[in-house]
C-alpha cells in the first residue's frame, strides 16, 4: 500500500520532497504516527480519555544526523510545513501536540555522537539520546551529569535543554544550563548553529541560552555536550520532621546561607509528609530530607553542620529510611488514565520565590486551588534550593462529579494557581516550561518589552512561525 496514499495533494509534495531525502525515515501511516501525536499533557491525555484524540500528524521523521534534520527544515521552510520536534514525550505542558498539517520532527532516532573526554569532563550525545542511558554511558567511567529528572529514564538529553529541565540533585549540580557545555542546532532557515566548546566566553550574549527552554520553536537541538563530575566518593543521608512547614523553608535558607550544598534538599508540607513518610514521622510533622555528596569527608561534615542548624528550629532527627523510601519511588512516572479511571484528576504545578515570599506563596496557591469546590487536595513540597529562594511543587487533587467536565476542572485549577501565583509575585514556572498551558502567563512573567523582545527573536528566526506554533507565545504574537 502507498503510506501516502491517505494524503491530500496539498500534503504529496512535502510528504514526496521528504521521502525523497529521507526514505524510510518518513513514516506516514497512522499506526505509525499515533504514537507521536502527543506528550505526557495531563488535557491530551484527558481528550484521549473521553474519545477525543488528537490529529495525527501528516508524518512522522526520525533523523539519525544533524545534515539530515538541516534537510527536512529546508524542505519544511520551501512547502510552508509546521515542524513540531518531540523528544521522548514526557513533557508536561502541551509542548507537543501533531497537527494534520505539520510534521513531528522526532528525535529518537538522533543518537549519535556519543562521546566521553575523561581529561576535560565532558560527553556529547545526539539529542534524542534517554537521559538515563547517558547517564549510565558516564557512569560506567566513574563519572555524572549530575541531572536527575523525575523522568530521567523517559525523556531526551535536548528535551531537557529545551525545556530548561532541572534534576533532583540540582541544590549542588546546578539545572541544566549549569550543567549545558555547547549545543548543536538546526535553525529555521536550515542552517546550522554550533557554540564555540569553551569553558566560559565574554563574546557577548550567550547564544546557548536561546536554545535553553526554547521548546521548539527557534530550531532543533541536535547534539549536547555536557560539563560532567567525578562520582563523590564521599556521601551521607538524612532526614528531620519539624512542626510547621515555615520551621523547614527557615532551615533551608539557613544552610544555603551558611554555604552548605547538599545536592538534594527536599522539603513536604504535612500532607504530602504523611502521603510518603506515614511510616517514619508522626502526622502533622513536615519532613526535611538531605542527601549529602563531596570528597572524602565533607558529607560527614556537611550533615554534622545542616543537623545543628535544624536541631536549632526544632528539627527531629528521623529514621534514614525516609530518605532511603524516596530513593527506592524517585524516578516512578504515574499513568494519569489510571487515576481517571478511579474518578481523580491529578497535576502538578511548580514556581519559584525568593525567601522572604516563599511562605505567602505557599499559603496563597494552596488557598486559591483549595477553592475549587472539586477540588479534595492541594498541597505542596521545595525540591530545589537556592541562596536567594527556592521552588514550591505543588500537586493539585480533585475528584469531579459525575459528568463532571475534566478539562474545565483542570482549566480552574491551572488559572487559580497562576492567578494566585502572579498577584504574589513569583515566577510562574520553576522547570516543566511554558507550553501551552502557561503560554497565557508567560507576558505577566516576561512583562511588556520582554514579551515584545521574545517574538522579535521568533519573527527574525522563523518568519513564517513554522517551529512548534502555539507553544511558549500565542501565534498570533508572531
Ligand atoms: C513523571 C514525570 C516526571 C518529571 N520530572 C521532571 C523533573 O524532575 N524535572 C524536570 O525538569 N522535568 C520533569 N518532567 C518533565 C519532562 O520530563 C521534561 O520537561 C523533559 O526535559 C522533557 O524531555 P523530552 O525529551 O521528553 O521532551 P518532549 O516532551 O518530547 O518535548 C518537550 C519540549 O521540548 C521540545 N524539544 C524536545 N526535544 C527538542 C530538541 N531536540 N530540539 C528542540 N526542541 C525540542 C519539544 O518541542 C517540546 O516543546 C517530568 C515529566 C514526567 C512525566
Amino acid at each position: 500500500m502507498n503510506p501516502m496514499a491517505n494524503h491530500r495533494p496539498s500534503s504529496m509534495s512535502v510528504l514526496t520532497a521528504l521521502s525523497d531525502a529521507l526514505g524510510e525515515a518518513v513514516l506516514c501511516e497512522p499506526q505509525q504516527t499515533e504514537p507521536f501525536r502527543r506528550d505526557y499533557w495531563v488535557r491530551s491525555e484527558i481528550d484521549e480519555w473521553r474519545g477525543s484524540p488528537l490529529p495525527n500528524p501528516m508524518a512522522v521523521v526520525t533523523p539519525t544526523t544533524t545534515q539530515q534534520v538541516a534537510s527536512v527544515v529546508q524542505i519544511c521552510q520551501e512547502f510552508g510545513t509546521p515542524v513540531i520536534t518531540r523528544g521522548a514525550g514526557s513533557g508536561v505542558v502541551g509542548g507537543v501536540l501533531a497537527q494534520e498539517d505539520g510534521i513531528v520532527l522526532s528525535t529518537h532516532k538522533l543518537i549519535t555522537p556519543s562521546s566521553i573526554d575523561k581529561k576535560n569532563l565532558l560527553a556529547t550525545f545526539g539529542a534524542g539520546t534517554n537521559g538515563l542511558e547517558a547517564e549510565e554511558l558516564v557512569q560506567d567511567h566513574g563519572l555524572t551529569i549530575g541531572h536527575w529528572p523525575q523522568s530521567i529514564g523517559v525523556s531526551s538529553v535536548g528535551g531537557w535543554v529545551a525545556t530548561r529541565a532541572s534534576g533532583q540533585f540540582s541544590t549542588a549540580y546546578g539545572n541544566i544550563e549549569d550543567i549545558l557545555y555547547s549545543l548543536v542546532a538546526v535553525l529555521p532557515d536550515g542552517s546550522i548553529y554550533r557554540s564555540r566548546e569553551t569553558p566560559r566566553a565574554a563574546a557577548g550574549p550567550d547564544l546557548r541560552q536561546l536554545f535553553l527552554g526554547s521548546e521548539g520553536t527557534l530550531g532543533v537541538i541536535t547534539e549536547v555536550t555536557f560539563s560532567l563530575r567525578t562520582q563523590a566518593p564521599d556521601q551521607a543521608k538524612q532526614a528531620f520532621h519539624f512542626d510547621r512547614f515555615d520551621d523547614g523553608l527557615e532551615a533551608i535558607r539557613r544552610i544555603m546561607a551558611a554555604r552548605w550544598l547538599p545536592p538534594v534538599v527536599r522539603l513536604y508540607d504535612p500532607r504530602e509528609s504523611r502521603r510518603n513518610f506515614a511510616e517514619s514521622v508522626p502526622k502533622g510533622r513536615s519532613v526535611l530530607i538531605f542527601l549529602h555528596e563531596g570528597p572524602p569527608g565533607s558529607a560527614q561534615l556537611e550533615s554534622a553542620a545542616i543537623a545543628t542548624t535544624c536541631a536549632n528550629l526544632g528539627g527531629v532527627l528521623t529514621e534514614s529510611t525516609a530518605v532511603e523510601h524516596w530513593f527506592e519511588h524517585r524516578n516512578t512516572v504515574p499513568t494519569w488514565t489510571e487515576l481517571f479511571e478511579q474518578g481523580l484528576l491529578v497535576d502538578t504545578i511548580e514556581v519559584a520565590t525568593k525567601w522572604s515570599n516563599l511562605s505567602g506563596l505557599y499559603r496563597g496557591v494552596v488557598e486559591a486551588v483549595s477553592a475549587i469546590p472539586s477540588v479534595i487536595s492541594m498541597t505542596a513540597h521545595s525540591s530545589h534550593a537556592y541562596r536567594s529562594g527556592a521552588n514550591l511543587y505543588f500537586t493539585a487533587v480533585a475528584a469531579p462529579p459525575e459528568g463532571a467536565d475534566y478539562t474545565e476542572i483542570y482549566d480552574q485549577i491551572w488559572d487559580a494557581a497562576m492567578t494566585a501565583a502572579d498577584s504574589l509575585g513569583a515566577g510562574l514556572a520553576h522547570h516543566h516550561g511554558i507550553g501551552r498551558v502557561r503560554r497565557t502567563w508567560l507576558n505577566s512573567e516576561l512583562g511588556e518589552s520582554g514579551s515584545q523582545l521574545l517574538s522579535a527573536i521568533k519573527a527574525a528566526l522563523d518568519p513564517k512561525g513554522l517551529f512548534n506554533p502555539g507553544v511558549l507565545m500565542e501565534p498570533t504574537q508572531l
